[in-house]
């Protein structure tokens, strides 16, 4: 199918059309953008939309979450992160079969596509039930099951390496599937190692929760001697490792951000997540100075609580500039890319999170009427400060619409928020 889109602003930190004020045509061919000019004709059998009242920016890269725990949503607000995860998600979470994470993945999905996320990284279980959500709702994700080594760890690998033989590259390329160790008080060192080297024989990532709060690292250096980033590489594990998506990141010093930067690691930031939960506040500084890719993650719905992107990169950029106290540390640009193409790249996926010729065609096009991105003095500030995720008007993957006028083609938002619904009143009764 060729789709031209006529006379539609465009915003992509990669190019540096940064304030959305060029007007183009874009041509979409089958999956990819075709071209991208001032003026594009039409000819026989191309579909024409009329693009004039949207501002047009590369889907949103959601680099770290847990798309089911929208089915635990609310359940304990006040809580710090190993009574929220030992007291009130792993118990609930053993009572899940596939078909709730089925139903809560696809609401997530909606929520990310509704608010403009094209891509999602993804670690869970009954990840082949995921994997099936993210079929039909048309997106692209990079799936992992999260493993711990507490209990048949070896066992676990194995079923991590049959997913992704089974998933990696499938769905006409829109899903990848990596090792998701779930982290170092869930996963021994030797379970990590394991991980790490099946990754590197398979050519995928892994996608692993490090020093996400003060606790978990203190415990680790009883335990080990030093912290895990620094502890896992003594021990050679970024020797030649695979890519590495390390999630949350916040307490690091500059020895163990310099070993994650010389491993060529991403690291997946989720702000909202770690505010929630009392973890802290990153020393953005440090990370900003490092070469390490950095990203922006949602984290899972319990925790955040939604999974809107826009207001992720925009309450990341309110912190990092305050807690610099430097209005100028992070420009517009940077938080769009870290938004978009950082993610893509931290999640294996060539020529996506761009607008550029021969890049994915995931598209989002956002109303420009909606008062939030009125007067439009600079679009791409409006966007990025002013703008609710209302405004998402449409949204391509991959050459097809999964969201047209607000209207889902992949999901049957009523019956999934019925289902989701009655599973979630289940689980919280325990
Ligand atoms: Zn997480």
């Amino acid at each position: 199918m060729v789709t031209l889109l006529k006379s539609a602003r465009i915003l992509d930190a990669e190019r540096g059309t940064g304030d959305g004020t060029r007007v183009v045509d874009i041509l979409v061919d089958g999956t990819k953008i075709g071209g991208i000019s001032d003026r594009i004709d039409s000819r026989e059998g191309i579909s024409i939309f009329d693009a004039s009242k949207y501002l047009v920016m590369p889907g949103f890269v959601n680099a770290h979450g847990h798309l089911a725990m929208t089915l635990l949503r609310g359940l304990a607000d006040e809580v710090a992160l190993d009574v929220w995860l030992k007291q009130y998600m792993f118990p609930r979470e053993a009572l899940m079969n596939g078909d709730d994470v089925y139903y809560g993945s696809l609401l997530g999905l909606a929520e990310g596509i509704m608010s403009g996320t094209t891509t999602f990284a993804e670690m869970y279980f009954f990840e082949d039930d995921v994997a099936r959500a993210v079929e039909e709702a048309g997106v692209r994700a990079n799936l992992s099951i999260g493993t711990s080594s507490l209990d048949d760890g070896l066992g676990k690998l194995e079923k991590s390496e049959e997913f992704v033989v089974r998933w990696n590259n499938k769905a006409e390329g829109r899903i990848k599937a990596s090792f998701g160790p779930h982290a170092p008080y869930t996963a021994s060192p030797a379970f990590v190692r394991g991980n790490f080297e099946h990754a590197r024989d398979l050519g995928v990532i892994v996608q692993v929760h490090l020093h996400e709060t003060r606790k978990e690292v203190e415990d680790f250096v009883a335990a080990y001697g030093a912290s895990p980033i620094t502890y896992y590489a003594d021990q050679g594990f970024f020797d030649n490792p695979p890519a590495v998506l390390a999630a949350h990141c916040v307490h690091m010093d500059a020895r163990d951000a310099h070993i994650l930067e010389d491993a060529g690691a991403s690291i997946a930031l989720n702000i909202q997540s770690n505010l929630k939960l009392g973890s802290g506040i990153p020393d953005y500084r440090l990370l900003l100075e490092s070469g390490v890719n950095l990203c922006v993650g949602t984290d899972g719905a319990a925790s955040n609580d939604n999974l809107d992107m826009l207001e992720e990169v925009r309450t990341l950029g309110l912190v990092m500039r305050g807690s610099t106290k430097d209005a100028s540390r992070i420009s517009n640009a940077s938080l769009f890319a870290m938004a978009t193409s950082n993610g893509a790249r931290a999640l294996g996926f060539d020529g996506v999170g761009t607008l550029t010729e021969g890049a994915a065609a995931d598209l989002v096009l956002w109303d420009l009427d909606d008062e939030s991105l009125c007067p439009g003095n600079n679009a791409g500030s409006h966007l990025l400060w002013s703008a609710n995720s209302r405004a998402v008007d449409s949204v391509m993957v991959a050459g097809s619409w999964v969201m047209e006028h607000r209207e889902l083609s992949g999901i049957d938002l009523e019956k999934v928020r019925f289902e989701v619904g009655r599973r979630a009143r289940r689980l919280a009764n325990g």
